[in-house]
């Protein structure tokens, strides 16, 4: 018999796909990470031992995307195949396969992690994606029947979107309502192009559109079309409108001209790059040049931190308060953000934004930290280390702290609750899953949940179209 050393031993290694080299890629916004070509793909689907019927990363991807089979047919019956049977639990695998922390979500639940490397899931989840939607294959929805009923969603960010196409694929009508000209919330102003290229969304909006899902772009519920409104023409509402409020640093002189916050920056150079004009909301800041510090450590640092390079930024650094383990966004792309050319401050705390006489920004007063003992809960937080004040020269500061929900008055005025810290109240254990206080408005998202992760949000859009379909009396084929 086979002992299981011999089995792990006649595996192939585990590759990625090739990156275009760094100098290059900081001269544009096109993305870094190459396309796996058609053999590397099989070598790499072939890797996969099909671990049982219920595998642990079908269960740790919050989609329950079923990989062992979707790579089992991508080896045997090719892309087309694969993607209609992935497109059962996850309809945007072309963005997930790019986006998703993979090293903390699937393929850090491998079986081969520690055996020569986890499958690249995500490198396949895109290639197969990819080449599937480049030959032509759509959804087909023929056999799908008209219940008649008509949903809104409100946010064409990923949980809106993954909530329309469930509830296309049950026979409702759906109309998504967003304040942006394109669908794809912060898959298409936040996240920058160089790590998921703007055209893939809007081939998405087109497919949607086949699917009989309608989009009212530019068009800002509360604003320019108004709640009840919305209840009165349509049967149920989901709501998936994100969370927008940035977290400030709270240190002294944070409006000195040079500081900004992260997510007008990043939206600022997106729109440039789409070819739309700036706003007052979101100004195009340029950083050729100059000396730029992002403080923060999480996956939208490291977008601005990377989009500054490719601006020609003269030096970037990130300061981050606790040590590299620790950083809270995808190692990948802290490692992209090194081999792009930026420097890293760990372990350290700002005091106060420093400025000359104009206002205009000089420096960061910082203080080095250490990590603490561990607290009641294990956590070790931080402290500071006496005397150890600088001050790290700039010219321009982005603030990436994260972000706090925003304010939803529309959505309150209807008598939907928020928690204390303004997410809207919904679970999946609510009474239908996502359903709000308001029985026929059910949320899901960053605006339920909080920040987090593209694929957690699809995930809330399609329990919280479970519950419409539920609290529509629509039966689902099992
Ligand atoms: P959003 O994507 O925020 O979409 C909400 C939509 O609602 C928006 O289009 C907004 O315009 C619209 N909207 C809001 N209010 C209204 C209104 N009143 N009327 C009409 N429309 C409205 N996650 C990852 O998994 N991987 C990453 O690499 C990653 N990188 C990120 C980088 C940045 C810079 C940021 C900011 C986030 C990143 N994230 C990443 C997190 C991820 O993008 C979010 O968790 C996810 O997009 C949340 O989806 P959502 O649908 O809940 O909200
Ligand atoms: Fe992994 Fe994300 Fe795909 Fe799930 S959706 S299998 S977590 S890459």
């Amino acid at each position: 018999p086979v002992t299981a050393e011999q089995l792990l031993a006649a595996i192939a290694p585990r590759s990625e796909p090739a990156k275009r080299e760094a100098a290059e890629r900081r001269q544009d916004s096109q993305e870094i990470v190459l396309a796996f070509d058609a053999k590397q793909a099989q070598t790499q689907a072939e890797r996969c031992l099909s671990c049982g019927t219920h595998s642990i990363c079908e269960w740790t991807c919050p989609l329950h995307n079923p990989i062992p089979r979707w790579l089992e047919r991508a080896r045997h019956q090719g892309e087309q195949a694969a993607v209609e049977l992935l497109h059962q639990t996850n309809c945007l695998p072309e963005v997930t396969g790019r986006v998703c922390p993979q090293d903390r979500l699937c393929e850090g639940a491998c079986t081969l992690r520690d055996e020569g490397g986890a499958v690249t899931i995500g490198n396949l989840e895109r290639y197969v994606a990819d080449q599937a939607l480049d030959q032509g294959w759509r959804p087909d929805l023929s056999d799908v029947v008209a219940t008649g009923k008509r949903v809104a969603v409100i946010g064409a960010g990923p949980a809106g979107l993954a909530c329309a196409d469930r509830l296309a694929r049950a026979g409702v009508a759906v109309t998504v309502f967003d304040r942006h000209p394109e669908i794809g919330g912060l898959l298409t102003f936040g996240i920058p192009a160089f790590k998921l290229d703007k055209s893939l969304l809007a081939r998405r909006r087109e497919i949607f559109s086949a699917m009989g899902i309608t989009f009212e772009l530019n068009c800002e519920v509360g604003r320019d079309i108004a709640l009840p409104q919305l209840l009165t023409q349509y049967d149920a509402l989901f709501v998936g409108v994100g969370t927008y409020r940035a977290m400030r640093a709270g240190i002294p002189n944070e409006e000195a001209s040079g500081v900004c916050a992260a997510l007008p920056y990043l939206i600022g150079y997106t729109r440039r790059e789409m070819g739309l004009e700036a706003s007052p909301a979101w100004p195009l800041r340029d950083m050729a040049g100059q000396r730029v510090v992002v403080l923060g450590g999480g996956d939208t640092a490291m977008d601005c931190v990377r989009t500054a390079l490719r601006q020609r930024a003269q030096e970037v650094t990130c300061a981050y308060r606790r040590d590299e383990a620790n950083m809270p966004g995808s190692k990948k792309e802290v490692k992209h953000a090194r081999e792009e050319g930026a420097s890293f401050e760990f372990n350290v705390q700002p005091l106060a934004f420093e400025t000359d006489d104009q206002g205009q920004l000089t420096g960061v007063r910082m203080l080095r930290t250490r990590m603490g003992e561990p607290d009641a809960q294990g956590r070790r937080r931080p402290e500071p280390i006496p005397d150890s004040e600088f001050i790290l020269a700039a010219d321009a500061a982005i603030v990436a702290f994260g972000f706090h929900p925003h304010a939803l008055p529309w959505l309150e005025e209807m008598g939907v609750s928020l928690t204390r810290d303004g997410r809207i109240q919904a679970s999946v254990t609510s009474p239908r899953p996502y359903q709000t206080s308001h029985p026929q408005i059910f949320a899901g998202g960053d605006a339920v949940r909080g920040a987090d992760l593209v694929v957690t949000a699809m995930a809330e859009g399609q329990h919280a179209a479970r519950g419409i379909l539920d609290y529509l009396g629509v039966v689902t084929r099992p």
